[in-house]
């Protein structure tokens, strides 16, 4: 008899977990932050002043939440102070911020104060060389990911560069919820697979031929070299020069813009 009585008490333990859990979650995504914390997201990722009111309220909430999950720890002897947290949170929240998805494998934020050294390994054959190469960020599947601080403040303080570290890296985290990072993340609710993959290939294909003929445009060349990447700089394209990405991608623009339930066009 004891050993059905362990187990029923053992579920019990942790029905009652699991609900304290999800009651910690929903009081801190309806939480809003400190008028002094929220003034430093102000500052130090003006873009989200852009923001409807009620997704300013909600990216408050997820930040926060975003904080009690996630670990940030300094490399290479930096400090992580109050403006790193919030910088760093803001932006990564800012990507999901109206949509269902949530980083929830992840719990460990690296950053270092500029761009570090990352030894990555290639594989040919059974032959596995290593080499050192120089990162300004780094996003690993089910985490951690690795970021410079510098590159980081930089891409919050300037929205409209078309640039943004921290974008990029948690794009490739948005990604790989669907279980690999390949430049299909789990799409909204009533968006079709078909068309998303129709206007990612043919956005791809247009980039690739811009690039291969030496013609510039909104996006970096970067973006022809995988559709993990074409993905990721699309994402960031997409909140800091959105008008350009919809004039040149009109499809890709209208698919980044259904799959985050965001349209930046709108925030003017
Ligand atoms: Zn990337």
């Amino acid at each position: 008899m004891l050993i059905p009585y362990l187990l029923v008490l053992t579920l019990v333990i942790a029905a009652i977990r699991y609900w304290l859990k999800r009651q910690h979650r929903a009081r801190l995504l309806s939480s809003e932050m400190s008028p002094e914390d929220w003034a430093t997201v102000l500052r130090l990722v003006p873009i989200v002043a852009k923001l409807p009111s009620s997704l300013q309220t909600r990216l408050q909430g997820k930040a926060l939440l975003f904080l009690d999950q996630i670990d940030i720890y300094g490399r290479n002897g930096l400090v992580v102070t109050r403006d790193m947290e919030l910088s760093l949170a803001a932006q990564a929240c800012l990507l999901i911020v109206n949509s269902t998805q949530w980083y929830d494998s992840l719990r460990t934020v690296l950053l270092y104060p500029g761009a570090f050294q990352s030894m990555q390994s290639q594989q040919d054959g059974y032959l596995v060389t290593q080499t050192k190469q120089v990162r300004l960020g780094e996003s690993w599947h089910r985490g951690p990911v690795v970021l410079s601080w510098a590159h980081t403040l930089r891409g919050g303080e300037d929205p409209y560069d078309g640039h943004n570290l921290v974008l990029h890296e948690f794009a490739h985290q948005l990604d790989a919820l669907s279980g690999s990072t390949d430049g299909v993340p789990v799409l909204m609710k009533g968006q079709g697979y078909a068309d998303w993959e129709a206007a990612i290939v043919e956005g791809f294909s247009a980039h690739v031929e811009n690039v291969k003929r030496g013609r510039s445009t909104v996006l970096d060349p970067y973006a022809a070299t995988k559709y993990v990447e074409f993905f990721a700089v699309c994402i960031e394209v997409f909140f800091e020069q959105p008008q350009g990405l919809k004039d040149e991608y009109p499809d890709v623009y209208h698919q980044m813009s259904l799959l985050l339930g965001l349209d930046p066009l709108d925030w003017d």
